[in-house]
């Protein structure tokens, strides 16, 4: 993966400050980490506008604040104040293309785990990150070894840092073994997500994807594609428990989430999915999906934070 540029302007703390003034003591990457949470937010570059959509700003920001309360991390900002703080931070970066931007909160602290000083930081970047959407990106993923985290352990509602070493466990795994993503399963057996992303199936013309209380995060995409589907593409939309044969069996199947976008998932275990080729609804859903964030498409409006580059 080519290393991801850095836009020169950070936002920190309520100030927008230039990358390379932005340092802290390293003694504290550690310690600071443990509680640490995040968010990634992608700005989509509408081709007959020329302006950026920003993609569910106010959905993930929520998000955010939901997962810095549930960390029980103390701050003075509002669901205003960074959305004002992403406009101006794009703004002032003027990216003229798709770009990838992540909150991030943390304490200070001079032991792993202590809650010493509750008070969070939160510092905001921009970055490339290209759109794979439409261009024949798939996926032969498996079943991982691995154990999707739970509720009461480290939940994996709150998107916070130290869950994404369960993910790498499953992503380095699935590397090794020659897949290109992991699906984690329950410690009840039951499907949860990938590492970093939802999974959607497609059974006998309907959408399945594993419920809220399934392990998941509570993603923004995976919210935004049952309502496009059930909307705009007249599709039976389930969300419920699915079991580890479902995934074999399935006529489709994608993942979802900001990163990912929708990618269509040909394989699993080695075991095609139809015919080996993404399927005619996956195929649906990411046209609809591209052009729902491109804001090629004018409905779903209120999804989109547009920024016009001045
Ligand atoms: N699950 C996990 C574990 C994730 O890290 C992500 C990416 N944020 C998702 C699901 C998808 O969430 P969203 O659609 O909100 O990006």
């Amino acid at each position: 993966m080519a290393e991801s540029y850095i836009f020169p302007t950070i936002w920190w703390d309520g100030k927008l400050t230039p990358l390379e003034n932005a340092t802290m003591n390293v003694t504290q990457i550690g310690t600071a980490s443990v509680s640490s949470v995040f968010e990634g937010i992608r700005a989509y570059l509408n081709p007959n506008t020329n302006e950026l959509n920003v993609f569910q700003l106010d959905a993930h920001l929520k998000r955010f604040l939901q997962s810095l309360r549930l960390v029980r991390l103390e701050h003075d900002f509002s669901l205003q104040d960074l959305h004002d703080a992403v406009v101006a931070l794009v703004r002032e970066n003027n990216p003229e293309r798709d770009v990838y931007i992540r909150p991030f909160g943390y304490a200070e602290s001079r032991t792993f785990g202590a809650a010493t000083d509750p008070h969070a930081h939160v510092v905001i970047h921009v970055t490339d990150w290209d759109s794979k959407l439409k261009t024949d990106s798939v996926s032969h993923s498996c079943v991982s070894s691995w154990t999707r985290l739970t509720d009461n352990q480290m939940s994996p509602r709150v998107k916070a840092s130290a869950n994404y070493l369960n993910s790498r466990y499953a992503n380095e795994e699935a590397k090794r073994n020659g897949y290109d993503h992991a699906i984690l399963l329950t410690p009840q057996g039951k499907v949860a997500e990938g590492p970093g992303m939802c999974l959607m199936i497609v059974r006998n013309g309907k959408l399945i994807t594993p419920s809220i209380t399934s392990g998941i995060l509570e993603s923004v995409t995976r919210e935004s594609v049952m309502q496009l589907a059930r909307e705009a593409l007249e599709l039976p939309v389930i969300e419920r428990e699915v079991d580890r044969t479902e995934l074999y069996t399935a006529d489709e199947a994608f993942f979802c989430g900001t990163g990912i976008e929708i990618t269509p998932i040909v394989s699993i275990d080695r075991m095609k999915l139809g015919n080996g080729d993404p399927g005619e609804i996956t195929q649906r859903v990411l046209n609809c999906y591209h052009d729902v964030v491109r804001g090629i498409e004018p409905r779903y409006e209120e999804w989109r934070t547009v920024i016009s580059n001045e």
